[in-house]
């Protein structure tokens, strides 16, 4: 059977308004980004499915829910300089690039950077740069970011990122345990001095780096 793509994604962020998404820009961007090209073929017809769904290598395409939550955390503006930690499938990266001027995005799984540029590359996206490296520390080059959204779950807030914020830039990041984390959220104040509140619970696949967990965990 033919599946209608389209209907499917408007039905998606229908699902996500009632689940009390406001952010009219963030609910616009997704229902403009096609995700029927982010996840493996063999999961196609999860394509609009409101949980996370597999991907190469043990990881996961974050739930449409919380990759909305987390954008619109972030109060994002067009002008912004945004990173990523966790390009993954590049999905959220493809959905927040619709809605500021440039997104970093850096993977440890240098298999998950070769997709994502070229499906990034073939959808047109032309506003992501995929970067292969250890997203605890940050890109350095690119700093400083407006947002920073980490799409991994670490024991911590990785002090490089929170050191890469621009006065009033925002950081998102899921916090805890291997298995159960909730989401903080980080700002960088005019005095220099961060706040930091925390938000809902989540579950994330681990941030394995330097300032994240140890690879063997
Ligand atoms: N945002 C993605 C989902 C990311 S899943 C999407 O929309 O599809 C989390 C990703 O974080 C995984 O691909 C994992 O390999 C990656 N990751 C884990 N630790 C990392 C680190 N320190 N630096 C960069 N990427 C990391």
């Amino acid at each position: 059977m033919e599946m209608d793509f389209d209907q499917l994604r408007a039905a998606m962020v229908a699902e996500l308004q009632e689940q009390g998404i406001r952010d009219t820009a963030v609910l616009q961007a997704m229902n403009t980004v096609p995700r029927e090209h982010f996840v493996p073929d063999e999961y196609l017809e999860y394509a609009y499915y409101n949980g996370p769904v597999p991907l190469p290598a043990k990881q996961t395409i974050s739930q449409p829910f919380v990759v909305a939550l987390m954008l619109a955390a972030l109060k994002l503006k067009p002008h912004f300089n945004l990173l990523e930690i966790g390009t993954g499938s590049g999905y959220a990266a493809a959905v927040a690039s619709l809605l500021v001027r440039q997104v970093h995005t850096i993977e440890r799984q240098a298999k998950l950077v070769q997709y994502a540029k070229i499906r990034l590359n073939q959808l047109g996206y032309a506003n992501i740069a995929v970067h292969l490296g250890d997203g605890t520390l940050g890109w350095p080059a690119a700093a400083p970011y407006d947002a920073i959204v980490v799409a991994a779950g670490g024991p911590t807030v990785p002090v490089s990122l929170r050191n890469q914020l621009a006065v009033n830039g925002r950081l998102i990041i899921p916090v805890g345990t291997q298995k159960k984390q909730k989401l903080h959220l980080v700002w960088r104040k005019k005095d220099g001095r961060f706040g930091h509140k925390v938000l809902t619970p989540v579950r994330f696949v681990p941030l394995i780096g330097r300032e994240g967990w140890d690879e063997g965990d």
